[in-house]
């Protein structure tokens, strides 16, 4: 059974006047289709009325919401937002005056209480279908359309709740990424990419910085939960990569194992240098910290055959990023390497 029916069977169950979301629906069907992909899903409902099991009078799309407890309007601007609230209020759905119900009052939770116990008693007793990975740009998509939700303030995949939980610790772990990000805490990395619990691998270090550990870390991303993509995520104005361009300009030493850091941000701002000649203070901060992620990627692809193996095989893309703390936008600044280093290495091969 093709997995958009599997979600149109749980749909069909919805009692009126109750509602699930797109996220819970998405562990229902153990990750196996995005929170994003149940939206496609139902959105893909066809209205043909010839096709008496699936089609849109059939199945009560408008029983699924945000995690929010809003109607999501990015996702089914074909299925019109007015009317799925309108249906819903004719089911005696209250929605506050920003249009939010109440999820603890709505949401149909005894069905979601019988899988996970159903899960929980058969857990060992039945292998589950297999989860079909995103691709590299699938998951690249996934990320960046997470950022333009968090920046709208429409987020509506921030999937942390007890079910979530409970599935995860069931079923594993299977992220769509892995993000190598500055520890800094004004760059909360599943936030602002709007994803949930058990959806990004994070590393996180002062300068996001690819030394042993890090580059250890993602090697287990890489190789044992099969991650299709590596964000490596810098960031404006990063205090690591400031303190790298004093040093470099003033000499200035760090005390403790901060230069451990230092010496791993050096070459980035000393190739800046010689590249921006011209360039002092914030200026001479920010190319510092682009060429800083560029060498992040160099780092992991040159020091782990594993690594360099999933991206010349095309199992793996790394991209680099840079998020603005002010705006909060995220600008995605390409593949590492280039994609036609990558196409003549791989014809090489
Ligand atoms: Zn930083």
């Amino acid at each position: 059974m093709s997995v958009y029916f599997e979600v149109y069977e749980i749909v069909k169950d919805i009692p009126r006047g109750r509602i699930l979301t797109y996220g819970l629906i998405s562990n229902l069907l153990e990750k196996r289709l995005s929170a994003q992909g149940v939206g496609w899903a139902l959105r893909a409902l066809s209205n043909d009325k010839t096709n008496k099991k699936y089609h849109s009078g059939n199945v009560p799309w408008h029983r699924v919401i945000n995690s929010t407890g809003g109607i999501s309007t990015s996702r089914n601007t074909e299925m019109q937002p007015d009317l799925q609230q309108s249906l819903l209020e004719a089911e005696g759905i209250v929605f506050n005056s920003e249009g939010k119900l109440d999820m603890q009052k709505y949401l149909w939770s005894e069905r979601l209480l019988c899988l996970i116990i159903a899960a929980l008693m058969t857990a060992s007793l039945f292998v589950l279908p297999a989860y079909s990975k995103p691709t590299p740009e699938q998951a690249l998509q996934e990320l960046k359309a997470g950022n333009k939700r968090y920046l709208s303030g429409k987020t509506n995949h921030f999937e942390v709740d007890s079910v979530r939980r409970e599935m995860t610790a069931i079923n594993g772990q299977k992220p769509v990424a892995i993000v190598l990000g500055c520890s800094d805490s004004r760059v909360p990395v599943e936030m602002v990419f709007d994803q949930g619990l058990a959806e990004l691998f994070v590393v996180r270090v002062a300068g996001n910085v690819c030394a042993t550990s890090e580059l250890a870390s993602i090697e287990y991303g890489v190789k044992y939960l099969g991650i299709p993509l590596v964000i490596v995520l810098g960031h404006s104005d990063c205090g690591a990569v400031k303190a790298a361009v004093d040093s470099a300009v003033n000499g200035s030493l760090l005390p403790g194992n901060l230069p451990t850091i230092m010496s791993k941000i050096a070459p980035a701002v000393a190739a800046t240098r010689r590249s921006h000649p011209t360039e002092k203070g914030d200026q001479l901060v920010h190319s510092s910290a682009i060429a800083n992620v560029w060498m992040s990627a160099n780092d992991m692809l040159s020091n782990s055959s594993i690594v360099k193996e999933a991206v010349y095989s095309g199992k793996v893309k790394i991209v680099g990023a840079m998020r603005d703390l002010k705006t909060g936008a995220i600008t995605f600044l390409g593949e590492y390497p280039q994609p036609a280093r990558l196409m003549s290495k791989q014809s090489t091969k």
